[in-house]
């Protein structure tokens, strides 16, 4: 007998061949799985609790998969798609999983009929890339001025979120707000429009400020509460003397010291607000915090101040209103100053401050209100998914219909296709083209029809119709262009490339090697190499 030879430390993990790949299908295919059931209006929620109890109550893919705090190695590949999704488009995180962990549970049944993996993932590329340029040939042409296709792309996003209520309305503003900040060149800079939550009143509250809102009131009492078309001064350093952060110990004898020592400190707060009164700002916007007596000096000459703001809001001023962020006071001079309008207002018993009349208009500001908490979170993220279509939308100037209408339509040309393609790759593209149905065939499972019915009608339907689609309220199969339900192109074609690259990724790994000085993965993996010694 030879003896073995170890290559390994002996606390690695080793998984190999076909077991590497089952492992790693499984973890992703759970973890799509685990989405599967919130993919569109019908979909369900999850009420995600963390570590300190805080709830989360959302049907949002890449909010689900990020709270989850997923470890396995292969499953965490899946989130990323869902991250790239979020970041590229911003919305199809649920569509672009869900179909990843089709594409994979296919690849197994390939894998079964001892069809080789490189073969799979050759065939997977192939289809991918005709997906593409189909795509963009099914694609219908939009521009910034068909606003109602605008309207309805961004009512598509929020609907079954906890925006329906107001989704009009909603969808108005995120369109002016993208109106206000796209650039000639069709850039959109998604950063210039804010966000902020606001709890009270309802849905419909939400409003579109021209400006910047900030969650802060006026800092003293004694100043005004509007300073009209003035300078603004952008701060971050402190306005008040830092307590020393090192130990040191001032001894003081007699009390004419103590009274001294007062007034010098006195004396360097005044001299602080005498160099913002000296400079002509009237309101002042502050990143850390303003002392008592510095406020006083700053109320009596009738400025607007403002304390410990957020550093990206201080960002977000300086674009709007051409200041330069000061970061000492003693470089405060007329060229770091920029103009605007300060004006308190009380929201649901707050002060917040509005900072309007901004040089740039490209500065807006979405107030979202909602009953509680829960609501308004849920609202944000439906209005950022109407925002990130609307701008994918423009950003390509292309749409298509949803309602499972594309991916049917793309299916049946990519069978086409492989028809016409010779060889093993065949049955991939064939696989391919049979793991979009996933998405029609949730849409039905998740509103409660049953999905064998819907996709023979739906691929019937498409013999005569592409925008052929399930409407999920009522179960018929409608023109879901007609009806309304429009999609930018970017969700699918991203979706579709992202969740192609990782399921091309995960089917070429036949090993895995694994520290366990990490965490356990959630497989059963073999206990290394042959023949290791039992300590
Ligand atoms: P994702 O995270 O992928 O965006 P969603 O939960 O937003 O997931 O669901 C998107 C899916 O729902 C898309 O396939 C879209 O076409 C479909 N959809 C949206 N509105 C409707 C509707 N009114 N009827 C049928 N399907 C719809
Ligand atoms: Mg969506």
């Amino acid at each position: 007998m030879t003896q073995p030879i170890f290559i390994l430390p002996e606390d690695y993990k080793r998984t190999l061949g076909k077991d590497a790949q089952r492992n790693n299908i499984m973890a992703a295919k759970q973890v799509a799985e685990a989405v599967r059931t919130t993919l569109g209006p019908k979909g369900m929620d999850k009420m995600l609790v963390d570590s300190l109890g805080d709830i989360t109550i959302t049907n949002d893919g890449v909010t689900i998969l990020e709270e989850m705090g997923i470890e396995h190695p292969a499953a965490k590949m899946i989130v990323e798609v869902a991250k790239t999704q979020e970041t590229q488009v911003g919305d199809g995180t649920t569509t672009a999983v869900t179909f990843v962990g089709e594409l994979l549970k296919n690849a197994e049944s390939l894998l079964d009929k001892e069809i080789h993996p490189t073969v799979i993932t050759k065939g997977y590329r192939l289809a991918a890339e005709k997906s593409q340029e189909i795509l963009d040939q099914l694609a219908e042409k939009i521009t910034e001025k068909d606003e109602d296709i605008l309207k309805k792309i961004a009512i598509t996003a929020m609907t079954g979120k906890g925006a329906e209520s107001a989704k009009e309305k909603l969808a108005e503003i995120a369109i002016k707000a993208i109106k206000q900040v796209i650039e000639e060149d069709k850039t959109i800079n998604l950063d210039n429009i804010k966000l902020e939550k606001k709890t009270g009143n309802g849905v419909s509250d939400t409003e579109l400020i021209q400006g910047i809102v900030l969650d802060k009131e006026r800092v003293h009492s004694g100043m005004p509460k509007k300073v009209e078309k003035a300078k603004i001064a952008l701060i971050n350093s402190a306005l008040e003397i830092k307590s020393t952060e090192t130990d040191a110990k001032i001894s003081i004898s007699d009390p004419s010291q103590l009274q001294k020592f007062i007034e010098q400190e006195e004396e360097m707060l005044k001299e602080m607000a005498n160099k913002i009164i000296k400079s002509k700002a009237k309101i002042v916007i502050c990143q850390k915090g303003i002392d008592d007596l510095v406020q006083h000096f700053l109320a009596k000459e009738g400025i607007y101040a403002v304390r410990r703001a957020k550093k990206s809001d201080l960002e977000k001023l300086a674009r709007a209103t051409n200041a330069k962020i000061i970061n000492n006071l003693n470089e405060i001079t007329e060229d770091y100053l920029g103009e605007a309008t300060a004006e308190e207002k009380i929201i649901n018993d707050e002060g917040m401050t509005f900072i309007t009349d901004c040089k740039n208009p490209k500065a807006v500001t979405i107030i979202i209100r909602g009953g509680t908490e829960h609501v308004v979170d849920e609202v944000e993220r439906a209005i950022r998914d109407a925002l990130g279509d609307i701008s994918a939308t423009l950003k390509t100037e292309k749409a298509t219909a949803g309602a499972g209408s594309i991916e049917i339509e793309l299916s049946l040309r990519l069978r086409e296709y492989a028809n016409k393609l010779s060889g093993r790759e065949q049955l991939a593209v064939l696989a391919f083209a049979d793991s979009l149905e996933i998405i029609p065939r949730t849409l039905a499972e998740n509103s409660g029809f049953d999905p064998i019915d819907v996709l023979t009608e739906l691929k019937s339907a498409h013999e005569k119709n592409k925008w052929a689609g399930l409407d999920v309220f009522t179960g018929k199969i409608v023109d879901a262009w007609e009806q309304g339900i429009i999609e930018p192109l970017r969700i699918k074609t991203q979706a579709i490339k992202s969740a192609s690259e990782v399921a091309e990724l995960i089917l070429r790994i036949d090993d895995v090697i694994a520290s366990s000085g990490g965490k356990d993965d959630t497989s059963q993996t073999h206990p290394g190499m042959p023949g290791m010694p039992e300590m």
